[in-house]
């Protein structure tokens, strides 16, 4: 029978719902059981792949082709085991299947209404997962704020959920803030308490309270918050600032946040947490023997989290190579002919973003060429391999303002183009080219090098590609084919030989990165600049 655990939020958002709920799924999965973890987001949207990144960050693209919330991409590289579409439910989703249920006759006769319909549904999408029968315990993760207008139905479903399962079958963990004011050298509980009041109006007592704090939660305000909020007191788990988000599952070992679950799902203890691998990826992770400087190149680079599998692939990748990735984002837009040396002429490594539409183009073909003729290592993601397909006809291939179809419609050169699949699909929500197709490689190219085998599958997120007509032009003029879909040719990975790392990707490797596995690409990426840094003090 499979258990259950709900994670809801207090006094503000940001608070790390998502490290905790993958921290706790770490350390339940390294005692031997089988978990994942569902997100429920509030808004209204059927998922967030209409949402601009400055809107809600990335949009972490699953193997079944669900455009998610990028809590997912935590999850995964926390456990190593892919999430789906079920894993991740918006409110317009619910109110979609209800509503389509309503029309279908489903209801007939009924004023379909919040609760008990929408709540139904709720309930039945947190349920899915639990019943396929392949875990043992599901962690529900709620988007938003315990008290948003916008989350109230969820938080009616987890009561009538726990009231349904039983007390030892679903539990509520409640995760607040506990701010230090430094006016009168205090923490302070009464958020704590406030927010508990909020959940129990609303019928919920939480089973465990994870507070975040700066700095440690002694036993007096431990016995101060268990007491106000009715909980025992080794239910109060102190959540300190880490100073990576990979320290988070053993700072709740550390608190026994598991074992507390463990006990009021009165679920066997089995073995402690196996974090043997985990510790040493930390080790790794801590001590590095070297460091390289890479720049990102991208549009959206004023909020960090619109390129966060990005940013965790080079954290896993550089362990692998103990080394120190120190990342640096750059402004596609600001780049231009006369100032490109100075911007990117320090960099080890350069990698151009994926992205949708022109803003910032001109500026990643212009650095790519720079990086290109300096033999500094590159890699192209999605729309930055595209660019550097664009680059290469402009410059060696003389095809004069070769462009993608994106951009120019009109270009003479039209060297990506858009798929055949996509030319009649007007809507936007879903409808791109989404999850995992397979690749097949060439051997004796850097890819396959990189990858060690010929067959590999990678999750992708476009509507446009290389356009094959001008593929035999490209190889005349050196540009290597190294990945191509099997059934139908598409041009998954070019590279160049003649230069120490060039390398452009059509899918997203960020997206497979995880601790126990780091992307190979992204691997190969971090060990060729670590060559151009020796080179360069040599
Ligand atoms: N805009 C490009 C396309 O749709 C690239 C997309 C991306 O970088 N994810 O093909």
């Amino acid at each position: 029978m499979t258990k259950y655990i709900f994670v809801t939020g207090g006094v503000t958002s940001s608070l790390g719902k998502g490290i905790i709920s993958a921290s706790l799924a770490k350390l339940l999965q390294a005692r031997g059981y089988r978990v994942t973890i569902q997100k429920f987001d509030p808004y209204i949207n059927i998922d967030p792949g209409t949402l601009n990144p400055y809107e809600h960050g990335e949009c972490f693209v699953t193997e079944d082709g669900a455009e998610t919330d990028l809590d997912l991409g935590h999850y995964e590289r926390f456990l190593n085991v892919p999430t789906s579409q079920a894993n991740n439910i918006t409110t317009g989703r619910i109110y979609q299947n209800v509503i389509s249920k309503e029309r279908q006759g489903e209801y007939l006769g009924k004023t379909v209404q919040v609760v008990p319909h929408i709540t139904d549904e709720i309930k039945h999408n947190m349920r899915i997962l639990g019943e396929s029968g392949d875990y043992d315990i599901v962690i529900t993760e709620l988007g938003g704020t315990v008290g948003d207008i916008e989350s109230l139905p969820f938080i009616e479903a987890v009561r009538q959920f726990k009231w349904e399962e039983g007390s030892s079958n679903a539990i509520v963990i409640h995760l607040t803030l506990v701010p230090y004011l430094a006016a009168a050298s205090e923490l302070k509980t009464k958020p704590t308490q406030h927010s508990v009041k909020a959940l129990l109006e609303y019928g919920i007592q939480p089973d465990i309270l994870v507070c975040r704090t700066e700095h440690h939660i002694n036993q007096d305000i431990r016995k101060k918050i268990a007491l106000f909020c009715n909980v025992n007191i080794n239910a109060v788990i102190e959540s300190i600032d880490a100073s990576t988000i990979y320290d988070v599952p053993l700072l709740m070992m550390k608190e026994q946040l598991d074992k507390t679950v463990l006990t009021k799902l009165k679920l066997a203890h089995k073995n402690e947490p196996d974090m043997e691998s985990w510790k040493d990826f930390l080790g790794r992770l801590k001590n590095p023997t070297s460091e390289v400087k890479i720049g990102l190149i991208g549009k959206y680079v004023e909020l960090p989290d619109a390129y966060k599998s990005i940013i965790e692939s080079f954290v896993h990748a550089g362990a692998k190579n103990e080394c120190k990735v120190r990342l640096e984002f750059i402004q596609s837009e600001n780049i231009f002919a006369d100032n490109v040396k100075e911007k990117l002429q320090h960099f080890n490594g350069i990698l151009v973003a994926p992205g949708f539409g022109s803003r910032g183009i001109e500026g990643k073909i212009e650095a790519i060429k720079y990086v290109r003729e300096n033999n500094i290592p590159f890699f192209g993601i999605c729309l930055g391999m595209q660019c550097a397909v664009i680059e290469y006809g402009r410059n060696v291939l003389g095809l004069q303002n070769a462009n993608t179809v994106e951009i120019d419609e009109n270009t003479p050169h039209p060297v990506i183009n858009m798929m055949e699949s996509q030319k009649n699909i007007t809507a936007k929500g879903g409808t791109m080219r989404l999850g995992a197709y397979p690749c097949h490689l060439k051997k004796g190219t850097k890819a396959f090098a990189a990858y060690g085998k010929q067959n590999i599958s990678e999750r992708h997120r476009h509507r446009y590609e290389f356009n094959n007509d001008y593929l035999k032009q490209y190889e005349d003029a050196g540009m290597i084919v190294s990945g191509l879909n099997p059934e139908n040719n598409l041009v998954e990975i070019i590279e160049l030989n003649n230069h120490p790392f060039f390398v452009g990707g059509q899918f997203h490797p960020e997206l497979k990165s995880t601790v126990a596995n780091p992307h190979p690409l992204f691997i190969k990426f971090v060990a060729a600049a670590m060559e151009h840094g020796h080179k360069k003090t040599n």
